[in-house]
């Protein structure tokens, strides 16, 4: 089973090329900002203590990502495979990742890296804010979580190349280019 990491900072395009690798190979999309959010629409007290963390553009603790995370991936047991997005964040994260991983058979994981320029990512996530609705998409929150990226999630990264599951992208251009680069560096696993 593939589990496909899309990695980037906020607002290299994880959601939007989640969407057309859906499409075209049928995974699973597990997208943790989407479940975190979903958790605070409830209006649960788990949601209320997410939303703390969220709104100032923090990190929620790890064994809280990890457990909502494990959880719903049982969910999925028929799959063909998944696309992570938004997570791992933090080394632990994919420290349980790869624990996770190493209790299913066939688990097949590999980090795409779309790396886009800083300004690019202000001004992407700029713009959504003006229709998302999103608590998180001001400018200072905006600063707050590129600097949460540059500590705690950039280390990931590394973490995947050590491993050569990894696959760098040049995430700057329109999205079908995008979409085109990402293909060709997953062709060989998928
Ligand atoms: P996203 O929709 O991926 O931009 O995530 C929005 C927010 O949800 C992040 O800024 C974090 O506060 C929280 N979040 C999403 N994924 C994770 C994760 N893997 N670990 C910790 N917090 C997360």
């Amino acid at each position: 089973m593939l589990y496909l990491i899309l990695f980037g900072a906020p607002g290299s395009g994880k959601g939007t090329q989640s969407d057309l690798l859906v499409n075209k190979y049928q995974l699973t999309h597990l997208s943790t900002g989407d479940l975190l959010r979903k958790e605070i629409a409830s209006g649960s007290n788990l949601g209320k203590e997410i939303d703390q963390y969220i709104s100032k553009g923090n990190l929620i603790p790890d064994q809280l990502m990890i457990d909502i995370l494990s959880k719903t991936m049982d969910t999925y047991s028929e799959s063909k495979g998944f696309i992570l997005d938004g997570f791992p964040r933090t080394v632990q994260q994919a420290e349980a990742l790869d624990t996770m991983l190493e209790t299913r058979e066939n688990a097949n994981a590999i980090l795409v890296n779309l790396e886009v320029e800083k300004q690019e990512l202000i001004n992407r996530l700029l713009k959504r804010g003006e229709t998302s609705g999103r608590s998180d998409d001001n400018l200072e929150t905006i600063q707050k979580r590129l600097e949460v990226y540059e500590s705690k999630t950039k280390p990931v990264n590394e973490h995947y190349k050590a491993k050569q599951q990894h696959a760098h992208i040049d995430g700057m251009g329109t999205v079908e280019q995008i979409f085109e680069r990402i293909e060709k560096a997953i062709q060989h696993i998928i």
